[in-house]
């Protein structure tokens, strides 16, 4: 008897041998069923402003309650959570057992608004993500998805109805880098982008720019003129700065001026909400009005230092609404 199991959840389709684990480490063939070994098995938990995630139109200066498990489905040369990401479960010094219930209650205690799932990539804990959201939604909470986007469309469109958010990393306009730096393809992750546009969730997107790897601006234009296409104008994009890591230590830490210049190109191809991440003190980390240049929101690291908007979201000086959830 056959008793492979196929795991349809990202486009890698691992075919999983009896007793064996996909590509993610995490996901296994268990007497001939799927199981994801860290379900209810968070490794990272941690208490963050939602400016961390990084989410800057969606609840300014809320907390939320942070997860991650071992695993994750891609290999990212510059892992900043590689003793996360690039582990199993069995390897893991600390789990924390905490079922979806047990979860939300933690949140709740902590007086956050929010769950985030994230740290190494969502989507390999996915039945875990989604019970938590779901008990997170029965209980007044949000959902934030902070992800790399490389799942299948079936099994995204299923999760996008408990999100409320989701920051996802648009890693380079280029497949050859996906391919050589993540191990991942680009197409997908284009297709997660406009799938969690098309389902209402709250979209930011995250771009790492890491020198000569895919700081070129003809690039980052092309990506800009993109995301403005397919996900609209009003999607928040976030330049964040590189600092060498795990199997990526050749490379300086990104150039302020090269996030300038991204952000300045990003801007110009029409975006109107460019930030500049991961350089404290950058002007780049405030919102301003796109129409009049009025500061809306001024962010020092994580920590939000003025708030001007109107209650309803509103520009003070030209009542244009900023897109974003406000409360
Ligand atoms: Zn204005």
């Amino acid at each position: 008897m056959n008793r492979e199991v196929t795991c349809e959840l990202c486009p890698r389709q691992c075919v999983i041998p009896e007793g064996g684990a996909g590509d993610c480490r995490i996901r296994v063939n268990l007497d001939g069923k799927l199981r994801a070994t860290t379900y209810g098995r968070p490794s990272s938990v941690h208490i963050d402003p939602v400016e961390k995630k990084p989410l800057y139109h969606f609840l300014p200066a809320s907390l939320a309650f942070s997860i991650g498990t071992a695993g994750c489905n891609l290999h990212c040369l510059n892992c900043q959570n590689w003793q996360l990401s690039q582990r199993d479960g069995s390897e893991m010094e600390r789990i924390y057992p905490l079922d979806p219930p047990e979860l939300v209650a933690a949140a709740r205690r902590n007086e956050c608004r929010s769950l985030a799932y994230t740290y190494s990539d969502p989507v390999v804990f996915y039945e875990y993500t989604h019970d938590s959201a779901a008990a997170a939604h029965e209980a007044g909470l949000r959902n934030l998805l902070i992800t790399a986007g490389y799942i299948n469309e079936r099994p995204l469109r299923a999760l996008c109805r408990v999100l409320d958010a989701s920051n996802t990393d648009l890693k380079a306009f280029d497949d050859g880098f996906y391919r050589r730096v993540t191990t991942a393809t680009l197409r997908p992750v284009l297709d997660s982008l406009v799938t969690l546009r098309e389902e209402g969730v709250w979209l930011e997107v995250t771009n790492l720019v890491i020198p000569t790897l895919n700081d070129d601006l003809a690039m980052i234009r092309a990506m800009a003129k993109w995301i403005r296409d397919a996900l609209g104008p009003d999607t928040p994009l976030h330049f964040s700065r590189f600092y060498p890591m795990y199997r990526m230590r050749n490379l300086p830490p990104t150039p302020a001026d090269t996030l300038d210049r991204a952000r300045q190109e990003a801007l110009d191809a029409g975006l109107h909400y460019v930030y500049v991440g991961n350089v404290p003190g950058h002007p780049g980390a405030n919102t301003y009005c796109p129409r009049d240049g009025t500061l809306l929101i001024a962010r020092t690291g994580f920590v939000v230092t003025g708030y001007y908007l109107t209650p309803e979201g509103r520009c003070p000086k030209c009542n244009d609404p900023i897109p974003g959830v406000w409360q």
